[in-house]
């Protein structure tokens, strides 16, 4: 069932190690560790639930995000992937900041924060006498800090880094990234406002603030910015943005405060120090016959889902928090994001092709459908064990208790996709052939698309000549003798007009109380107007935030297309 790569990475990164490095687990003792380690809290039918727990994860039906499945039933075993912490406006609280970023990513969680509160570069500073180092300056430290750290070798710490439209430092903060190196263990992004955007539209001045004196530093044109941003983002893939009025008009608990920050991949809008645990649910295995007809398995989907959300809220209950505030905060809300990965590959089985209305459609009834069972599944759970604490402060109250302030999230699953054996979360196929460069330390793998493999033997069109030619480039596109509606359906992130990458996406968020990570592929002639007229759509769509990322436009990229070079 498991896949040679997925053997592969369990390997390396999750499988219990004695420290001379001999494997002390297999997979199928791993998910046993950790269905048992969630049940500690189940009062009534513990077996069963470790049973069914066990089975949705060995049947790789459902997964829980990366830290769960590595730290389950060890000794202070932190479970959650996604943290955001404050930055204030002092060296105490930025070096605090930094110390608890330390002990989250030692603990395989990632870290966002918004830099907005400190002062801008150059500002007084009355303690020495001397002047400011600025946001940027701090980003750089936390992103050295971070190299440092690596995860117990496991996995290196991510963060995200927000810096708001109106700070003075904003136009250095989206250049951040422009040289090759700079602040790898960071994704960077914009907080933009809806004043902001207005003023884009209207043409309209902009005022840069100090957050310390609140007065006014610079007032410039809101489209010079604008297109700052999206220069640099069609240069190197960053900065991307945030939307921090969308986030907000859906914050759960608004009494608790703004939200001002995500976690690292953009699928958690947090308030400081809460952290969120992500689950998500293998779409492949969600497919079953109808008179030799592959269709969506609703059934199944309902039960799976009513499992993960169970499966999360115990993850909440029975996890080790790193610090008492994330602790208290985490437990007050039960914020859970339950998401989807193998999107593209339900697709493609049902032979659907993902640049088609009818993708976006289903994707909508999909995650719609989603939503309404994983709300009934905690509203189900409120009723066994009790709201959520702040419930009757949130915007759930006064309809039907319900157990988390937040239930789904589209999360990238970067790894458990690869142990789940299928697609990316609800990302088109990268390419059909690649090199996986650095999943394994000091290995590069070859890889062909299974589903694409088997549709072509399926075809009789398997043979020597095809592999050679899709090996090459990862595509379908330019081989003449492919059948057109085959060439459909396998086209490849890059391939896929950038109108349908963003309307799986709206899609998406339509139905996902948390965000949709998701990262707008681009090939390398896409214009500039393009990628401005993209960033303005997001914001038309009520997406949380968007990335772009134009091919070539970064020298590393994890997923490579195959080449022989
Ligand atoms: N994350 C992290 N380090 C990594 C990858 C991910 O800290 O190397 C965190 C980050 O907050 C990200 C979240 O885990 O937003 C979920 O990422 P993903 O779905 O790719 O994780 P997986 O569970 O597949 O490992």
């Amino acid at each position: 069932m498991l896949t040679e790569n997925s053997i592969q990475i369990l390997k390396a990164r999750y499988l219990l190690k004695r420290e001379d490095g001999k494997i002390l687990e297999t997979p199928r003792e791993l998910f046993q560790r950790v269905a048992q380690h969630v049940t500690i809290i189940e009062t009534k039918n513990q077996s069963q639930w470790a049973d069914t727990f066990f089975n949705a994860m060995a049947n790789l039906e459902f997964l829980p995000n990366s830290p769960t499945l590595m730290n389950a039933g060890l000794e202070n075993g932190q479970l959650s992937a996604c943290f955001v912490l404050p930055v204030e406006d002092g060296l105490s609280s930025i070096f605090e900041t930094l110390k608890n970023a330390a002990l989250i990513h030692q603990s395989g969680g990632g870290t966002g924060y918004n830099f907005s509160k400190l002062r801008p570069k150059g500002d007084q500073v009355s303690a020495s006498g001397g002047v400011s180092s600025g946001p940027i300056a701090f980003l750089k430290l936390y992103d050295s800090a971070t190299e440092h750290v690596k995860q117990g070798g496991r996995r290196r710490g991510a963060n995200m880094g927000i810096l708001n439209v109106d700070h003075p430092d904003i136009r250095e903060f989206i250049y951040a990234k422009s040289k090759e190196g700079s602040l790898e263990n960071f994704n960077i992004s914009v907080g933009i406002t809806d004043d902001f955007m207005q003023a884009v539209k209207d043409n309209a001045d902009w005022n840069l603030v100090n957050p310390r004196t609140k007065k006014v530093q610079k007032t410039i044109r809101a489209v010079q910015l604008w297109d700052a941003i999206v220069k640099s983002a069609w240069h190197t893939g960053d900065p991307g943005i945030i939307f921090l009025d969308t986030i907000n008009r859906d914050n759960p608990t608004p009494g608790q405060g703004r939200i001002e920050s995500t976690n690292p991949c953009g699928e958690v809008p947090l308030l400081d120090y809460e952290s969120c645990n992500l689950g998500s649910l293998n779409l492949m295995k969600v497919l079953k016959k109808e008179d030799g007809k592959p269709i969506v398995d609703w059934a199944k989907l309902e039960s799976l889902i009513s499992v993960a959300i169970r499966f999360l809220d115990n993850v909440i209950s029975t996890n080790h928090y790193v610090l008492p505030q994330i602790k208290k905060r985490s437990t007050n809300n039960r914020k859970i994001g339950l998401g989807v990965m193998g999107w593209a590959e339900l697709l493609i089985s049902l032979g659907i092709p993902y640049d088609s209305d009818d993708a976006v459609r289903l994707g909508e009834q999909l995650m719609e459908f989603i939503k309404v069972k994983s709300y009934e599944a905690s509203r189900a759970l409120a009723k066994e064990r009790g709201t959520f604490a702040s419930w009757e402060q949130s915007i759930h109250y006064p309809h039907a208790p319900i157990r988390n302030a937040t239930c789904n999230s589209i999360a990238p699953t970067g790894t458990i996709s690869v142990i789940a054996g299928t697609s990316y979360s609800i990302e088109p196929l990268y390419a059909l052939a690649f090199k996986r460069v650095g999943i394994l330390e000091n290995k590069t793998q070859m890889e062909l698309n299974s589903i694409f493999v088997s549709e072509m033997k399926l075809l009789g069109l398997w043979n020597e000549k095809t592999k050679a030619k899709v090996l090459e480039t990862g595509s379908v596109q330019h081989i003449k003798y492919i059948p057109v509606d085959v060439k459909r359906l396998f086209k490849t992130s890059m391939e896929i007009p950038w109108k349908y990458h963003l309307l799986h996406q709206k899609a998406f968020q339509k139905h996902t109380d948390n965000a949709v990570s998701k990262t707008i592929n681009l090939p390398k002639t896409v214009s500039l107007k393009d990628v401005s007229k993209i960033y303005k759509m997001a914001w038309e769509y009520g997406l949380k935030g968007i990335t772009i990322y134009r091919d070539g436009s970064k020298e590393r990229q994890v997923l490579q297309k195959c080449s022989f070079e």
